[in-house]
């Protein structure tokens, strides 16, 4: 939001040409400390690729994309010319908004500003404003636009009444974040309106946050109130008279004499509607994919491609507002705030509306004048799994071991359990609806009686509660009604059903709340245990006994909800050591071999096999000898375990007492009590992307405070070490979408795409510091190659201090680097001399000193952080760190490596932070040596010349 105070505004300047001008703009950023001098030249590059000049008198230069290294804090400043300046392009400018932009934040300011640039006379006030406030006011003044669009509209709600429908609206509001629990009350109790035409009206204006309009339809076509139908109940939050031209818009509905229709309406449908789309509209969608978004370069494009068309031509945002704007106007398109991956709903009416919204689609598509790479819609859209398309592998050989990579240590000895995805096949489309309709009910039926048998059977606990909610979900009505008219459409009963159940899985996922949003993955099973009746598919049960499970690749939420009573392993054909699948396995004490190859999944069902996730081994049907010799191993294991767990609340000291910390590593601030519960020390590295990868959108503040509030009471005083936001490369974030990169590895992410979007790691910053009151707090910064990136990130962490009162937030707090780029260990002697303290991530450090994909699924094993290059660049970073008196933790997994955690306490790290289920072992094995002996270890690591070498040494010691 553009919030101009009247420092931020220059009244009175004088220039004799533009350039002047815009100099005089650039040092004014400069003397704000938003940036260095050099912006200046990427002012000029900008303006000379086009011209910034908006609209009544105001420009708003901005640096171009390669100048943004110069921008050490997003700020604006606002500079008055009385006498105006002559700009380039034969334009008069009063005003110039000169913006210092690290991302696309010109985008929101542009958007902003539309308003002022409608306005009759804003020129010439602007011109003779006398103080700083009046500039502002006139810049500053909010439009506030009533919300209808797709998170406000509740359809095919199974309502009983009037009042229920009207409650469902509400409800929707609420969820979305415009109303609050007075206005639910209020309008409970007042009466709709009848409007005519089936449509009804409840309005109310308390407990309004933000005006909006919620549309509900019922389920139930027959609804009706006082003699009426119900076809559509209008939901009004009412402020002041802002609602006025939205209700405006919907008058030609009452007209219409169509409301029944929009009873059977999808949501798209009646957004479509809403938006005055009729049946003789003509509509094509388009995705934006330039990198910036509908910024004024490319919204120019579209405009005057628009308006080169012979009818008027409308566009809207496929998932924003129901207002749709006219093509033709540039203030009115950037206004949309379009951004990247969004897609657009142009909207023509007449004879050649096809021709002209297929050139403007096109012209979409070809970039506006930029260039653009297609959009990766992310996991969905990835080619299919490579091992589908090979002939099937060779089973593997009796007794004989099988290689993979190692991913979590420990040994299972377990029949297998092999899921293989089930494949369906149906055809799209049916003739005989009917019929279709009765396949299904009895699909739904035996579906039912499935579940009925297994909540049965089911052991109670977890596993029964989600049984009884699938039953729940089946039993929607909602869900069967979508199926049904979509059977009646024409589908298949299989193509119906899958296609209610997809569309209200992904509704599910766009909530913000986050139990609701995992849902969506609840209905999806659900709709495949359907799916597989109708398709006479056979769904894999798992055996009620322990077994290893054998998968394709297993993700984090897979790992996640496994049984963990029975699974006593895990085998993957794909994945990596370092995948965080395999950190999750780890932190989950399951053992797991993942990278196994294709032919593991040839394994029949029930064969007995040995699990070694210490040497990535597996032995399918071993001889009596191997196996007995694995039971004894496993029982030694198990002993060695109990005596450490016995000891794990000792604190973690060599055997002639050289402290070292251990920590856990945690991706979920529940597990906090659990990791005091094992003994840890505090937390070393809270991974908090997966707070973020929970929440359909980027969680807000108060969010975030709550959950870091979380560990941070649960480990009662012990320090919590936080790293900020580390998305990209591995981690993608849905709604963050990164163009597509050759190598995205090496591409934005961390700390690097953090700093494109500031105002969310500054958010993240602040929650931090906020629920850290009271409380030792570190926070860490990923991916950092150098200097600047850690200065760019502190000048807000450093803003923030000053911002927030000592006493609401943290004041035992140190702001450091994580080492994984081998830069940062090279240069630690200048990162040491600014930052509190370093945390090496071995996992990325390894993956980039060696050249190997973490993920690789042939060469990670390779990527052993026991490697010679590793622990030297290690050493410097210890070396440069005690220099200057900060300490250095160990967060990546190396840390729990039995054979590593002397040598990396020879080099004299500080702190190892491991999963939560290493700590007792890590602690027992640092009572295993004395210092002398590690620093042995670790020269003797040093010395050699590849990591088979070190591990060969360090055994033979
Ligand atoms: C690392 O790279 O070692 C690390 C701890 O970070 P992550 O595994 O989450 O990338
Ligand atoms: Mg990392």
């Amino acid at each position: 939001m553009l919030t101009l105070g009247s420092d931020d505004i220059l009244l009175g300047c004088h220039a004799d040409d533009w350039q002047a001008a815009l100099n005089g703009a650039a040092d004014a950023l400069v003397e704000a400390g938003f940036v260095e001098p050099g912006y200046r030249d990427g002012l000029h590059a900008r303006e000379a690729q086009s011209s910034t000049f908006l609209g009544n008198a105001i420009a708003i230069p901005h640096g171009t994309p390669e100048s943004r290294k110069f921008v050490k804090q997003t700020g604006v400043r606002v500079l008055q010319f009385p006498d105006g300046v002559q700009w380039h392009d034969g334009q008069h400018v009063h005003v110039l908004v000169t913006i210092a932009a690290q991302n696309d934040e010109h985008l929101d300011i542009l958007r902003q500003l539309t308003h002022v640039l409608d306005r009759e006379g804003v020129a010439e006030q602007l011109a003779e404003a006398s103080s700083a406030a009046d500039v502002a006011r006139l810049l500053s003044k909010p439009a506030v636009m009533p919300r209808l669009d797709s998170d406000t509209l509740c359809v095919g709600f199974p309502a009983q009444d009037i009042e229920e429908l009207t409650l469902g609206a509400a409800a929707r509001l609420r969820q979305s974040g415009c109303v609050d629990n007075a206005f639910i009350g209020a309008i409970a109790t007042s009466a709709p309106t009848w409007l005519g035409n089936g449509l009804w009206l409840a309005s109310h204006a308390h407990g309004v946050v933000q005006p909006a309009l919620g549309v509900a339809t019922p389920a139930n076509r027959g609804l009706s109130h006082h003699g009426h139908p119900v076809h559509a109940l209008f939901c009004l939050a009412a402020s002041g008279e802002s609602h006025r031209s939205l209700l405006d818009q919907l008058l030609p509905l009452l007209d219409r004499g169509e409301s029944e229709s929009l009873v059977t309406q999808t949501s798209a449908q009646l957004l479509a509607t809403l938006a005055g789309e009729t049946a003789s509209t003509q509509t094509r969608r388009a995705r934006v994919l330039n990198p910036h978004g509908l910024h004024a370069r490319p919204a120019k494009q579209l405009v005057q491609t628009a308006r080169a068309q012979p009818m008027p031509v409308n566009v809207r945002l496929e998932e924003g507002s129901a207002t749709p704007v006219s093509a033709a106007s540039l203030t009115k398109v950037i206004g949309l705030g379009a951004r990247r991956g969004q897609w657009l709903i142009f909207s023509a009416d007449g004879e050649q509306a096809a021709q002209a919204l297929d050139a403007v689609c096109q012209a979409v598509d070809d970039g506006l004048g930029e260039k653009v790479a297609p959009f990766d819609g992310g996991r969905e859209s990835e080619a299919p799994a490579a091992h589908n398309a090979k002939p099937a592998a060779e089973p593997l050989a009796d007794d004989t071991p099988h290689t993979g990579v190692a991913a979590s240590p420990g040994l299972a000895i377990a029949p297998v359990f092999v899921i293989r995805p089930p494949n369906f096949e149906y055809p799209a489309d049916a003739d005989n609806p009917e019929q279709e309709i009765a396949r299904l009910q009895a699909a739904l039926k035996e579906g039912a009686a499935q579940l009925e048998t297994l909540v049965h059977n089911a052991p109670g606990g977890e596993v029964a509660d989600i049984l009884s909610m699938h039953e729940e979900m089946l039993d929607d009505p909602e869900l069967h009604q979508a199926a049904i008219e979509a059977i009646r459409e024409g589908r298949s009963a299989e193509a119906g059903w899958w296609e209610a159940i997809d569309t209200a899985a992904h509704a599910q996922e766009m909530l913000a709340d986050r139990l609701l949003a995992e849902r969506a993955a609840d209905l999806r099973d659900v709709g495949r245990r359907v799916l597989g009746v109708l398709c006479d598919v056979k769904l894999p049960t798992a055996p009620d006994h322990p077994y290893i499970l054998v998968m394709d690749d297993i993700g984090p939420s897979d790992v996640a909800r496994l049984d963990t009573s029975r699974v006593r392993g895990l085998l993957t054909v794909r994945g990596g050591a370092t995948a965080h699948s395999a950190i999750l396995a780890r932190a989950l004490g399951i053992p797991a071999v993942v990278g196994a190859g294709d032919a593991v999944m040839a394994l029949p069902d029930g064969g007995m096999m040995i699990l070694d996730g210490e040497r990535g081994r597996v032995t399918h049907q071993p001889s009596e000898d191997r196996l007995q010799r694995a039971e004894q191993q496993l029982l030694d294991q198990q002993q060695r375990e109990a005596d450490a767990w016995k000891t794990r609340f000792e604190s973690a000291q060599t055997r002639d007492g050289h402290r070292v910390e251990v920590a856990a590593n945690l991706g979920n601030t529940a597990h906090a009590d659990d990791a005091v519960e094992r003994g840890a020390e505090g937390v070393g590295l809270l991974r908090t992307e997966f707070l973020f990868m929970a929440h359909a959108s980027a969680p807000d503040l108060a969010t975030q405070i709550d959950e870091y509030r979380q560990a941070i009471d649960a480990l009662g005083g012990r320090p919590l070490v936080a790293r900020t936001l580390d998305v990209g490369g591995d981690k993608p974030l849905p709604y963050w979408p990164v163009p597509q990169e050759d190598n995205p590895f090496l591409g934005l992410r961390g700390i690097r795409l953090a700093l494109t979007q500031p105002e969310v790691l500054e958010t993240q910053l602040r929650a931090l510091l906020m629920a850290g009151k009271d409380s030792p707090l570190r926070i860490m910064l990923p991916m950092v190659k150098d200097i600047a990136e850690f200065r760019a990130a502190k000048a807000i962490y450093d803003r923030l201090l000053s911002e927030i009162a000592p006493s609401q937030r943290a004041t035992d707090v140190q702001l450091g680097v994580m080492i994984e780029v081998p830069s940062s260990a090279l240069l630690a002697p200048t990162l040491a001399a600014e930052v509190d303290f370093f945390s090496v991530g071995t996992n990325d450090l390894t993956q980039y000193t060696l050249a190997i994909d973490r993920g690789h699924p042939e060469l990670s094993a390779q990527a052993d952080g026991l490697h010679p290059a590793v622990l030297r660049l290690i050493q410097m970073t210890v070396d440069a760190a005690h220099v200057q008196g900060k300490w250095v933790g160990v967060c990546g997994e190396l840390a729990s490596d039995a054979m590593a955690v002397p040598v990396l306490v020879g080099l004299g790290v500080d702190e190892l932070s491991v999963s939560a289920r290493q700590i007792p072992l890590v602690k027992a094995r640092l009572r295993e040596f004395d210092l002398a002996d590690a620093k042995a270890s670790a020269q003797l690591a040093l010395a050699q010349a590849t990591s088979d070498d070190v591990r060969d040494a360090l055994e033979a010691r």
